[in-house]
């Protein structure tokens, strides 16, 4: 691991939390439970394990991605929170009587994911999230620290981190895998929007198969407007 610099990243990273809580500023951390997820809420654990870890549950997750999110729980210490939308699944269906995610999941991740992160933004002062520049052009182009429209500010510690980083550092703890990866899973989301490697498809085709959408909308919603600007060129 010495090679790769993490454990400089590491400190840095937990100089970071500690300027947020020495100055005041209340942090929480969000994360979807994927093997890649680990090393952020693993860091987590070892500078702040009492900040709060919300994980977005749609209703239309894996149950494997259940018992992990779980058995992380656990096994890492960490206060992990469900965040569940304001609006029944009864609401969520269209004048068919299907759910939203067949015709229109941008509207279903609206309701599942953007609306009920909103107040927990709204109750603290900094969002830790574990983007990487790697996995989409949006992505790509935001800054490890930055603002939100509404006064608050996100954090991307893991925004420079490789799939080998993240592997070097599982490999290091001795870090868990969620237990699709060996069914051929390489990004896991909600059940009806994520296919395996073994269905068909690469990485890009692991959620929202077969549309151009490949952001759930929690990442382009909550920042400033020139960052979304930007994000669109
Ligand atoms: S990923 Fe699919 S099921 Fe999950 S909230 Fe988005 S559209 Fe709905």
């Amino acid at each position: 691991m010495d090679k790769s610099g993490i454990p400089e990243i590491i400190d840095r990273i937990g100089e970071k939390l500690e300027e947020y809580k020495s100055s005041g500023r209340k942090a929480f951390v969000s994360s979807s439970f994927q093997t890649h997820s680990l090393p952020l809420l693993h860091i987590i654990s070892r500078f702040q394990p009492d900040t709060p870890v919300y994980f977005l549950n749609t209703g239309f997750h894996f149950p494997e991605t259940i018992t992990f999110r779980y058995e992380i729980a656990d096994l890492f210490g960490l206060n992990i929170i469900d965040a569940v939308s304001p609006v029944s699944k009864a609401g969520q269906r269209d004048g068919n009587g299907k759910f939203f995610f067949v015709n229109n999941p941008d509207h279903c991740c609206y309701l599942n994911k953007v609306l009920p992160l909103e107040p927990i933004i709204l109750s603290h002062d900094i969002w830790i999230n574990g983007v990487r520049r790697d996995q989409t052009k949006f992505r790509s182009q935001l800054n490890e620290e930055e603002a939100m429209e509404n006064g608050k500010m996100r954090y991307h510690p893991m925004l420079d981190w490789t799939s080998k980083m993240i592997w070097e550092y599982r490999k290091e703890y001795n870090l868990p895998e969620h237990p699709l990866d060996a069914q051929g899973y390489l990004s896991i989301g909600c059940m009806p929007c994520t296919r395996s490697f073994v269905e068909g498809g690469d990485n890009r085709q692991a959620r929202w198969a077969g549309t151009s959408k490949d952001e759930c909308g929690i990442q382009t919603e909550f920042v400033k407007v020139e960052a979304k600007a930007e994000a669109k060129v």
